[in-house]
């Protein structure tokens, strides 16, 4: 991360959870609600799905474009998850947090973990699944994936939940719209903390 004001820059937000919590569907919900609020664009190896669009959804790499970048340093975090490489581009991140804009990085725990042990005053938030149970009937009603990465997806999942306790803030997403507001009142709360206020307060005192 750079050295420019921070009260000027904007936030840092991971937001992890079990694959199928329902992040997805929440970030839509997040996203349109406040309009200096992105969503970071990762690097993966893993194929595109169906209607899955280059550098809207993800920058589809092979696992050697992916490996040189990470290794030039040029990935705030990058992890294994399931078989295929994800990261966090730097570069693009760095100038949006600058413009002042909040950007969230959705991202599985390792590289949770990684961004809350690098920048101090990341918000990092956690959903849970109302219950495991409920966790597996959302995987297949998806459809997105076999079987067997289903499975193997839930027993990541309960290694997952395991790791909440980095966290920050923790939301269930029982109710979508619910986990929307929950997750927009905590950004809020903390674009508020006086820190992040305090060039406000020299531009208003600046008038007198
Ligand atoms: P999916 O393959 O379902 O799109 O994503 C699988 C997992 O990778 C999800 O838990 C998602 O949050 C995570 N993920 C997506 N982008 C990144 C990233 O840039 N870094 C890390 N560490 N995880 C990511």
């Amino acid at each position: 991360m750079d050295s420019t004001d921070d009260s000027k820059k904007g936030l840092l937000i991971v937001i992890s959870g079990s694959s199928g919590v329902g992040k997805g569907s929440i970030l839509k919900k997040v996203l349109g609600r406040r309009k200096n609020l992105k969503l970071s664009v990762s690097y993966t190896t893993r194929k595109p799905r169906e209607g899955e669009v280059e550098s809207k959804d993800y920058h589809f790499l092979d696992e050697s474009e992916f490996l040189e970048i990470a290794s030039k340093g040029e990935m705030l975090e990058y992890a294994k998850y399931c078989g295929n490489y994800y990261g966090t581009p730097l570069k693009a991140l760095n100038e949006e947090l600058n413009k002042g804009n909040n950007v969230i990085l959705e991202i599985e725990v390792q590289g949770g973990e990684q961004v809350i042990n690098k920048v101090e005053d990341v918000v990092s938030i956690f959903v849970l699944p109302p219950s495991l149970k409920e966790l597996a009937k959302r995987l297949s009603k998806r459809a997105l994936d076999s079987e067997e990465v289903i499975s193997k997806r839930i027993a990541k999942s309960i290694q997952e939940i395991n790791l909440s306790k980095r966290y920050k803030y923790v939301v269930i997403n029982e109710y979508i719209d619910e986990c929307a507001s929950q997750i927009l009142k905590i950004i809020d709360a903390e674009t508020l903390k006086f820190p992040r206020m305090k060039s406000k307060i020299e531009e208003i005192l600046k008038d007198e």
